[in-house]
Formats: structure tokens, C-alpha cells, sequence
């Protein structure tokens, strides 16, 4: 089943394959670059069908079925559970590559997460991107482009996936059925990224993770306070990281309440965000937010939560009372 269909056709990346299948000029190779690996995935189903189906990729007729579960003679989705690929998984592409069209006159070759191709493994594909063939064509989903080989990024079509922005999310996840105040705070909180939407969509607790940690800035007033509220289910180990998150976002948008209102990103918090941003001037706010940063570095090395976790909230007291 395709997810977020109607944003994902809307998107940049997906009209500019579109034109090249349109007028007939599809690139031998194309490197599609996003960190919104679940975007990609579905993105690349739909160039699929976008290539054989007669009513553009309408994704319920007779070919986008057989393209969507796998049977279509001339559609290869390989690693599509985004695994690491072997020299083994690319010798036995470039193998199939060498065979004739079976059903069209087109094969086409959707290589997911393809950033997790080592050296030998791309090395390997580099030979059939150097010497393409007129009835092939290779889609590299890549989220990180910097693990992608020089050589390799010569040889493709480069095209962006470009981040979404917040209205069209939370209207994909009120179409995939979310109800909408968590189809909102999650587009709020995806940095327009379609799966991680998704995810926070689906986290029953982060609703209350959120109102947990306003709660943290609305009520935090004196280092007596601080015992207390590291027995908040969000400042235990396993929610921190969550935590941390949700203080950017927040302390993001009261500088936004402080400096342009627009900015505010989570628009079901505005309000309280405003009058929670009088207590805060926009220095102590800049240095909250370096602050969240510094203690999120230790988390990955310190074995104590409660340690970063007590430092961040004294820390936050301190500088809300130096930078009044
Ligand atoms: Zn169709």
C-alpha cells in the first residue's frame, strides 16, 4: 500500500522524473537524495508505476498492482526492507541487467537505501553505470549522499527530495487517517519529513511527552523545583532523548514568539508559547538552546540520564536568571 501518494506526487523530485518519462528522455541512472527514508521507498513505487501505467500512475489499475506487489517481469525493487547490500546483491542486479525487457521495452532497477552499498559494492555498479544500457534504468535511493562514491554520483541524475512543508504533512496524515491534533503536533515536530511524522504520529505517548515538557519551561521557577521534576516520566532514560527534541522545538518557537510570530511552528501551542516566552528573554533562550545541544552530546557518552537531565534544568534556572 503507497503512503502519502498525493504529496509525494506533488513533490519537486517526483515531477522532474516525470517530465523525463513524459518526454521520453529517462536517465540511465538517477541518484534520489533524502534522509526521509520511508518518502523515498514510496516514491520510487510510484515512479514505477508512473513509468508503465496508462493513467499516470493512478496506482489502482491492473499494471500499478502487479508493479506494487512485485509482479511486473521489468520492475526490480531491490533491498527494499533497507538492509546493508553486498557485492553479492549488485553482482546479481548487473547480472539481471544484461537480460532483454520481458513485458515493455524499459527495466527499470529501484535500489533502496543504496547509501548502504560499501566501496566494493559500488565499485561493482560503477562499471554498469559507466556503460549503460539504451533499455535500463537505475533509481539509487540515498540518504546520506556523502557515503556515495565520487565516481558513482558522476555517472547518475542527481534529484532532491525536498524536505515538505507543514501544511502538506499533516494533510497526508489526516488522509492516511490520523485524527488531526496529532496529525498537526506531529507535523509540527517531523522537520518535514514524511516518516518521522508518521512515527510521532503513532507514539501514543507523545502527546503527553509534549505537554510534559511545556510543563517543564511553564513551571520550572527555583533549583527547589528541579528534584521534582526529574521524576517526570519524560526525564527518564528512555524518553530524555525525546525530550531534548520537543525543548529545541519549544524553545525554538518561543524565539519565534519573542521575534517574528509567523515562525511558530507549532501552531497548537502558540498561545501558551507566547506567555511562557515573557519569563524567557532571547538571550537566555539562544543559550537554553546551546545548552539542550551540550547536554544531547553527553547523553551518547555519559551513562547517567538523571546526571544530563538535573545539569539541564539547573542549567536553564541559571541562565533564565543571568540573562534576564
Ligand atoms: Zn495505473
Amino acid at each position: 500500500m503507497i503512503e502519502f501518494a498525493d504529496a509525494l506526487k506533488s513533490s519537486r523530485a517526483y515531477n522532474l522524473i516525470k517530465h523525463d518519462i513524459d518526454t521520453g528522455n529517462l536517465s540511465h541512472a538517477y541518484m534520489v537524495i533524502s534522509p526521509d527514508t520511508l518518502a523515498l521507498n514510496n516514491l520510487f513505487e510510484i515512479v514505477a508505476c508512473a513509468v508503465y501505467c496508462k493513467d499516470d500512475a493512478c496506482l489502482a489499475c491492473t499494471t500499478c498492482h502487479r508493479i506494487l506487489h512485485g509482479n511486473h517481469a521489468d520492475v526490480k525493487f531491490i533491498n527494499s526492507d533497507n538492509k546493508n547490500l553486498k557485492v553479492e546483491d549488485v553482482e546479481s542486479l548487473i547480472d539481471d541487467t544484461g537480460t532483454r525487457p520481458f513485458e515493455s521495452d524499459h527495466k527499470l532497477y529501484f535500489v533502496f537505501s543504496a547509501d548502504k552499498m560499501n566501496a566494493a559494492a559500488q565499485n561493482k555498479l560503477l562499471k554498469t553505470l559507466e556503460e549503460p544500457q539504451k533499455t535500463v534504468t537505475i533509481f539509487l535511493g540515498v540518504s546520506r549522499e556523502s557515503a556515495m562514491l565520487d565516481t558513482v554520483k558522476s555517472r547518475t541524475k542527481k534529484i532532491t527530495l525536498d524536505r515538505f512543508s507543514q501544511e502538506d504533512i499533516s494533510s497526508a496524515l489526516k488522509e492516511e487517517g490520523f485524527p488531526s491534533d496529532s496529525a498537526e503536533t506531529a507535523a509540527a515536530c517531523a522537520d518535514g519529513m514524511l516518516g518521522r511524522a508518521k512515527e510521532i504520529a503513532e507514539d501514543k505517548s507523545f502527546a503527553e511527552n509534549y505537554a510534559q515538557t511545556v510543563n517543564v519551561f511553564k513551571n520550572l521557577k527555583k533549583s527547589g523545583d528541579v528534584a521534582s521534576f526529574l521524576n517526570e516520566k519524560v526525564l527518564d532514560k528512555e524518553r530524555l532523548p525525546v525530550f531534548l527534541d520537543i525543548a529545541s522545538l519549544i524553545v525554538r518557537d518561543m524565539m519565534a514568539a519573542k521575534t517574528d510570530e509567523r515562525l511558530i511552528t507549532n501552531r497548537r501551542t502558540a498561545e501558551e508559547v507566547k506567555e511562557m516566552s515573557r519569563e524567557y528573554s532571547l538571550l537566555a533562550l539562544s543559550n537554553i538552546l546551546y545548552l539542550i545541544n551540550e547536554e544531547r552530546k553527553k547523553l551518547n557518552v555519559y551513562v547517567s540520564s538523571v546526571g544530563v537531565a538535573e545539569n539541564l534544568l539547573l542549567g536553564i534556572l541559571e541562565v533564565k536568571y543571568k540573562c534576564r
